[in-house]
This record gives structure tokens, C-alpha cells and sequence, in this order.
């Protein structure tokens, strides 16, 4: 028979298991010249990676030499100096070994009744941002998984909220809700749009990629009466642009509709001098979102979601059910009630561990390193006749070309970059046009990676 507490009771095996473990997490935390690593096919992981689900289980030291040695490093390093691809990540050490406190603490982050502890660090951390964006005292919000979920989470609070307000007035119904943004947002935009049922209704922008204000109000004269959010991008992913914020909000304000500032990757940059002034405006939303897993040095994953009316959100999500009645019959503060989540684990814990640790101050340098950096690199792609910008950076992306090659260029270069375990950065496009693009986040990242890279170029 086997022995239903045996993986529960604290035993000499699973005090063995738990050791096995931290004694991995604790290496692969200081690790330094973790390799990058590189994908291998189903084929070659099923080759050697499987078979180690089993009746009698395989033990804690064979599964854990099965991840160091074969699956860890079939997955790229996010925090690779040289991952320069996509959003990279870079979490302290104080908040990436934090997270494992998280894991072994078993906090429910979802009620103030179960979490109230882990609920107030976490809305310490959202009400300095908050302060920090401008935002009104009642501020707050949550962390959830990701800038995807924070985005559909904020407009499905749009919506309630219009709703709510055309029926309180005896207002008719459109017949289909929209939301405005520009061409720059986000595909999670278009993806919250699909999963509500409402029409994306596309700004134009400028010239610089900026959505402003009187773009805005073109397709509010049109079709404003369908409207229930508009969406400004504080640093778009591929480019880094931010929306003329200040303008589009004033747009939206005019017509009484909701503000949302998507700032998953570049919101970060209005906590430093440089940037702040990029942001003006910001004070202006109804919500906003900001990714601590991309710019503020927190591990996967993590969005701060602020409302500047909380209440309005709380009408939206509340989930009603018998058996939460006790939770949600009380005035507390509820994080599960903001968004579209119920269970949720206390995922802003380790920036704040990290924010406490270490101090607002070293935050605002190693985000300013990161622009200082892109503007250096940007100087540098000037100096070279190979290679020429796409883009001027405001923020940390620099996006540029090899002049002369195609796709396929760039993938073969890519792809030896990769193999070589030199540095990560894939191809990306604008307007067609096949590009390279450095993201940059890691205070670790040196200008003499960056340099190596571009003579790789030539
Ligand atoms: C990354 C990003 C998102 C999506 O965030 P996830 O955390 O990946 O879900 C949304 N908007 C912008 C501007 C982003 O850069």
C-alpha cells in the first residue's frame, strides 16, 4: 500500500526533496554565464527527456538532474545579457529567489480574509506606482498574470462601467461596443476585443507612430456613440513609441469615455527624469497597466493593474457565488475582485520584497541605464554605413537594418547568433520591411555585447 501522507509528512525523504531542490534554485540563482541555451524539437526532448511520469515515480534527485541537465537547458536564458528578442526579462536576485518564499508560504492572494498580509505589501508596491503615475489617493488594483489579461481585464470594466451609465440615463444600447487605439498598440488589444465581442476601431497616427488626440476625435465624430474606452500605448513593443498620452486622454475625457494607458513594457521608463516627461498625461486614466516581469525587474509574471476608481472594477468582476458569499459580503479589499481571475497567487510579492530590499532609487537608475544604453547603441548604428535605424529610440527598443539583406539574411544570422550562444535577437518587421531589433532591459547588458553584435553585421 502506499502511504497517502508520505509526500506531505516531513520526512527524511521529502526534507531530502525540498534540499534536492533549493540547493538547485539556490545555484541556478547565482549562477553567473548561465549559457543562453536553444529549443530543441519534440523529437530530440522525447528522445531524452521522456518517460518520467510513472506509477512509482522516478525520485526527486533523477527528476531534478532530468531538468539541470536536459530540459533547462533546452529553454532560453530570459535574463541572458544577450536575449535582446521580444520583451527579455531580468529579475533581481532578491526578487526571482523571493518568488520561492511565495511558492513556500502558500498564500492565497485572492482575499484580504486569507491574505491580508501578502494583500497589503502588494498594494504597498501598486499605490507608490500609482502616486508615481499620477493617479488620486483611491487608486489601486492588482497584479495579475500579464499585460494581456490586465488589458482585458481594465476594458471589461470600460464596458461595465458604460454600460452602466447608458442605462442609468435611459440611453439606447449600441448595437456593437467599440474601443479606439491606434496601429501601434498591442495585439492584446485586438485579442480583448475578441474575446468581449466588441469592434477595434483604429486611429490614425502621426508620423513619429504617435497616436494624438485629434485622431482620436475623427473616429469619435464617427462612431463615438459605440465607443466605451480609448487605449493610449506608453512604449509600443516593437518601437518603443509613446502615444502623445496627454491628448488622447483629454479626447476621451471630452466625451466622457474611459482611458487606458497599456504601459506593460514602457510605463517603467516614467519613473526616471529622462523619460517622465514622455508620459504627461498619464494622470489622466481610468486605468493603466504596467508589466513589473519587463521593466521592473520582477520574474514571470506579473502585471500592476490600476483603476483610478477601484469601485468600478469591483462592479465588473466580482465573482457571486454561495460558497464566496462570506468574502464577498465584506467591505474588504479583494484583489480576485478586480479582474478576470478568482484563485490567484500573490504575484506582486517579489517585487515588493525587492522594492523594499533595495530602494525606489535603485530601480529609477538600472530603467535609466537601459535608455542611456539604447541611445548609445543608437549612436553607434549612425556611425556605421552597414547598418541604418528604423526609428529614432524614446526608450529602451532600438530598431535598424542591415542595408542590402532580406529576411532570409537576417534569419540565417539569427539563427548562427544562436547557435554560437553569442546573443538571442530574431528578426522582427515595420510597415513590411524585415528589421533587426534590440530590446533592451538587463542593467547586464554592456554596450561592447551590443558592438559585438553589430560587427557581426558587417
Ligand atoms: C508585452 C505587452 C503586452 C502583453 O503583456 P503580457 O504580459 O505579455 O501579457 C501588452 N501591451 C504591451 C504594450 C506590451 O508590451
Amino acid at each position: 500500500m502506499t502511504d497517502a501522507r508520505a509526500m506531505h509528512a516531513i520526512t527524511p525523504d521529502t526534507t531530502g526533496t525540498v534540499d534536492v531542490v533549493l540547493d538547485y534554485a539556490r545555484r541556478r540563482a547565482l549562477w553567473e554565464d548561465v549559457p543562453l541555451d536553444e529549443p530543441k524539437t519534440p523529437d530530440e526532448l522525447a528522445a531524452v527527456a521522456s518517460g518520467s511520469i510513472t506509477d512509482e515515480g522516478i525520485g526527486a534527485q533523477r527528476a531534478i538532474d532530468l531538468f539541470e541537465h536536459v530540459l533547462a537547458p533546452a529553454c532560453i536564458t530570459t535574463d541572458h545579457p544577450g536575449y535582446l528578442s521580444f520583451i527579455p526579462s531580468a529579475p533581481t536576485k532578491a526578487a526571482l529567489s523571493f518568488d520561492l518564499v511565495v511558492s513556500a508560504s502558500s498564500i492565497y492572494g485572492g482575499s484580504w480574509l486569507e491574505g491580508s498580509g501578502a494583500v497589503f505589501a502588494e498594494n504597498e508596491v501598486l499605490h507608490w506606482l500609482a502616486s508615481e503615475f499620477g493617479l488620486p489617493a483611491g487608486a489601486g488594483g492588482v497584479f495579475v498574470q500579464g499585460g494581456t489579461i490586465g488589458n482585458l481585464s481594465a476594458l471589461v470594466a470600460a464596458r461595465h462601467d458604460a454600460r452602466r451609465a447608458r442605462e442609468a440615463s435611459d440611453e439606447p444600447l449600441p448595437s456593437r461596443w467599440a474601443v479606439v487605439c491606434s496601429s501601434g498598440a498591442h495585439s492584446s488589444i485586438a485579442s480583448a476585443a475578441a474575446v468581449m465581442d466588441v469592434d477595434v476601431l483604429t486611429a490614425e497616427t502621426d508620423a513619429e507612430g504617435r497616436l494624438r488626440g485629434d485622431a482620436v476625435r475623427a473616429v469619435l465624430a464617427e462612431r463615438g456613440q459605440d465607443v466605451f474606452a480609448v487605449v493610449a500605448t506608453g512604449g509600443t513593443t516593437n518601437l518603443g513609441i509613446v502615444d502623445d498620452i496627454a491628448s488622447v486622454g483629454e479626447a476621451a475625457r471630452a466625451h466622457g469615455i474611459w482611458f487606458h494607458v497599456d504601459g506593460a513594457y514602457g510605463l517603467a521608463a516614467m519613473l526616471v527624469e529622462r523619460t517622465r516627461p514622455l508620459f504627461r498625461g498619464v494622470e489622466l486614466a481610468d486605468s493603466l497597466v504596467v508589466d513589473p516581469h519587463k521593466w521592473l525587474f520582477a520574474p514571470f509574471d506579473a502585471c500592476a493593474l490600476i483603476y483610478r476608481e477601484p469601485a468600478k472594477a469591483r462592479a465588473a468582476h466580482t465573482q457571486k457565488a454561495e460558497y464566496l458569499d462570506h468574502l464577498t459580503d465584506k467591505p474588504d479589499w479583494n484583489p480576485s475582485d478586480l479582474a478576470v481571475q478568482l484563485t490567484r497567487r500573490s504575484r506582486g510579492l517579489p517585487l515588493w520584497f525587492s522594492l523594499a530590499t533595495h530602494g525606489t532609487a535603485h530601480y529609477r537608475a538600472a530603467i535609466d541605464a537601459g535608455i542611456v544604453l539604447a541611445a548609445d547603441i543608437a549612436d553607434e548604428i549612425r556611425r556605421r554605413p552597414e547598418v541604418s535605424l528604423v526609428h529614432e529610440p524614446q526608450l529602451s527598443v532600438v530598431v535598424f537594418r542591415r542595408e542590402g539583406w532580406a529576411l532570409a539574411d537576417y534569419q540565417a544570422w539569427s539563427d548562427r547568433l544562436l547557435a554560437e550562444q553569442h546573443a538571442f535577437v530574431v528578426p522582427s518587421s515595420h510597415n513590411g520591411e524585415p528589421v533587426l531589433r534590440f530590446a533592451i532591459i538587463s542593467p547586464m547588458t554592456t554596450i561592447e555585447l551590443l558592438r559585438d553584435i553589430l560587427d557581426s553585421l558587417v
